[in-house]
């Protein structure tokens, strides 16, 4: 027996059907308390219902031993290489900004970066552009000179709060990257980095940075 057939007959003895419903479920419960909840909440959530769903898979694997399906050997090599495209594409940028815009480190509001993610070793670092850019890549922030001059204090601090969530998010890489191993959709990230900031800056110091940026982009 192959592929579906295997998958079926394999899997139809009682043990299995029940431990893999009991992951369905856990997933399930997961996936609806993170719809409910906000902020670092909802990120655990999510991680919850991507692990567990992705757990299923050696489950699944073992559970046919009549043969090994074709689909799992296919699958096992694409979240490999996917894996390894997506950690080492953040590795690559980084180093494409460094040679282009020769980032310096902006060590006044490090500080900041550092006590807002949680993140001891996150660096923030200031792009010599003049076009307002404020991105994340691993633990380390970058902001432009082009930001920096537009902005008042208060208003760069509530963009640095929005990158901190994504430091936060990107604390785990192989954790960050399950949804491409899962297939589960994607939660607003944006959205939630928005509410995290707006907490520590208050939201109308948030929303007069996002119309400054918006009104230049
Ligand atoms: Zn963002």
């Amino acid at each position: 027996m192959v592929g579906g057939e295997c998958l079926l007959s394999c899997l139809a003895s009682p043990e299995y059907q029940i431990s893999l419903s009991s992951m369905m479920a856990i997933m399930a419960v997961a996936l609806v308390l993170c719809l409910r909840s906000d902020g670092v909440e909802r990120l655990k959530y999510y991680w919850v219902s991507n692990i567990t769903l992705l757990s299923a898979v050696p489950i699944v694997y073992l559970g046919m031993s009549c043969e090994r399906s074709f689909v799992i050997g296919l699958y096992l090599g694409y979240i490999i290489i996917a894996s390894a495209v997506f950690l080492s594409i953040p590795r690559i940028y980084a180093e494409y900004l460094f040679r282009k815009y020769g980032p310096e480190r902006c060590e006044e509001l490090e500080d900041f970066l550092r006590s807002v993610s949680g993140s001891q070793n996150s660096k923030l670092y200031l792009l010599s552009t003049s076009e307002p850019k404020a991105f994340t890549l691993g633990k380390d922030v970058f902001v432009s000179a082009g930001m920096v001059e537009m902005l008042s204090d208060d208003e760069l601090k509530a963009v640095i709060a929005h990158e901190a969530f994504h430091v936060m998010q990107n604390r785990f890489p192989l954790i960050k990257n399950l949804r491409v191993m899962t297939f589960l959709p994607s939660i607003n990230f944006e959205g939630m980095a928005d509410e995290f900031a707006a907490k520590i800056v208050g939201k109308e110091t948030l929303l007069a940075a996002r119309m400054k940026v918006r009104a230049v982009c």
